[in-house]
């Protein structure tokens, strides 16, 4: 059988998916803010002061995958929500969509990232 790229390419999927397994609980990671949409935890390798992913529960491979636009708007509004919770009124957000663009994990994701920016 020929697996299309689209779906496949990775060679990776929900099961080994590292934010699905922290979104599942798997790592005991402390939620910095969470609702039914996403959670938001710190990046194990900060490049700022502040450093946080704003990751959704469910599981879709890169912004291009995602098809559900209520949610991206979900999303943007916990960076607001999650930026004013903890008191951080100026902030970077990004999204590496792509290996080229130095997307790592496979999971979509909103970067947020404050104070001495090295990004
Ligand atoms: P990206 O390059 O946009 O895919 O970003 C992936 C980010 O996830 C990187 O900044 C990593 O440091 C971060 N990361 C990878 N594994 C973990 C983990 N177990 N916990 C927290 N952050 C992680
Ligand atoms: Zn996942």
């Amino acid at each position: 059988m020929v697996f299309e790229l689209s779906s496949y390419k990775r060679g990776e999927d929900m099961a080994d998916c590292i934010f699905c397994k922290i979104v599942n609980g798997d790592f005991n990671t402390k939620f910095i803010y969470e609702d039914e949409d996403a959670v938001v935890f710190n990046d194990i390798n900060p490049k700022a002061n502040i450093h946080m992913l704003v990751v959704p529960r469910i599981h879709v491979e890169s912004l291009n995958e995602c098809e559900d636009t209520e949610l991206l708007g979900r999303l943007l509004n916990i960076v607001k929500k999650v930026t004013k919770q903890e008191n951080i009124p100026s902030y970077r957000t990004v999204i590496n969509t792509g290996r080229d663009a130095g997307q790592e994990v496979f999971h979509l994701h909103i970067h947020i990232l404050s104070g001495d920016i090295k990004l």
